[in-house]
């Protein structure tokens, strides 16, 4: 079983065949995914792509790459969509929010108003954040110790030990996806190689960071074994041994989703015999063949 913590499942590069990534996805034993949203305008996306996957969860927040166009009652409205949500049982927590000191022209004072006040709800809500670090690691690490949301993940990690450590020891975990294929990253390897085992979930940002094999091609979830398997090669682990943790990891820092997890998927959503295969090993996983059955009902034009 591998959780793709971390996909961005309902963006426009997979509305011509989403059912056959999800598919392609489960069959590769993925089996739970977390959707986090970007803005208010897609919450309903981000919260249907969820339900469209067995195992799928979703998350509600404004990335700090969205903050030019939020409005302040954006605010507001994210609060109500996590009231009126808290009760369904794929959402798993606020996010993907954060600091980006990378990208040039963003104001970081306006990024700062969104990262705090979303860590307000996070915090008044006992939600766990799913954080955008690139750049600002202290800046993050030093309002993570103000407002102390109960736990979380620090998707595509690439900090230093310390501030890893910081991390770590504020209940979060290290999000590792597609960077860490390239062996020219030496500074995301020597982290994902050193860090205990309980600190590490596995992601793939899906359809962003591909891995080495698909290098400025499209990502998809379905990658996640394949990038785990780079990890446990560093590691000197078996595989096996690297998805029974990181899975406990991210049920450890996203508690409802266990519960979303649980969900049964619409029957005319489900890739395959996807009810039957859930609780079957991965091998029984591989002999599955969704595509072919939803290859012929595939309209592009359903989303
Ligand atoms: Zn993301």
């Amino acid at each position: 079983m591998w959780i793709d913590t971390h996909c961005h499942l309902d963006a426009g590069e997979f509305d011509t065949d989403r059912d056959a990534i999800i598919a392609h996805a489960f069959a590769a034993g993925v089996t739970g995914l977390v959707v986090p949203a970007v803005e208010v305008a897609n919450f309903d996306a981000a919260r249907a792509a969820a339900r469209a996957m067995p195992g799928g969860a979703y998350a509600l927040g404004i990335h700090p790459l969205y903050t030019p166009r939020a409005k302040d009652a954006d605010i507001a409205a994210l609060r109500e969509a996590v009231a009126a949500s808290i009760n369904d049982p794929r959402f798993v927590g606020i996010g993907e929010i954060g600091l980006d000191f990378f990208v040039k022209d963003l104001d970081p004072e306006r990024q700062a108003f969104f990262y705090i006040e979303q860590l307000k709800i996070a915090r008044d809500f006992d939600l766990p954040v799913i954080l955008h670090v690139r750049r600002s690691q202290d800046a993050i690490l030093k309002q993570l110790r103000i407002y102390r949301p109960s736990s979380g993940i620090a998707h595509a990690f690439n900090g230093s030990h310390q501030q890893a450590e910081m991390l770590l020891s504020l209940g979060f975990k290290l999000g590792i996806g597609g960077a860490m294929t390239f062996e020219r990253a030496l500074q995301i390897r020597r982290l994902a190689a050193d860090v205990p085992l309980d600190a590490l979930v596995m992601e793939t940002d899906a359809p962003d960071i591909a891995p080495a094999w698909l290098y400025k091609a499209r990502n998809r979830p379905g990658e996640l074994p394949r990038i785990a398997g780079e990890l446990a090669k560093l590691r000197q682990i078996p595989i096996e041994q690297l998805a029974e943790a990181t899975s406990a990891n991210a049920l450890s820092v996203l508690p409802r989703l266990a519960t979303a997890m649980a969900q049964p998927c619409p029957a005319e959503r489900l890739p395959g015999d996807a009810l039957g295969a859930s609780s079957a090993s991965s091998s029984s996983a591989d002999s599955l063949n969704p595509a072919a059955s939803l290859a012929p009902h595939e309209d592009p034009s359903a989303h």
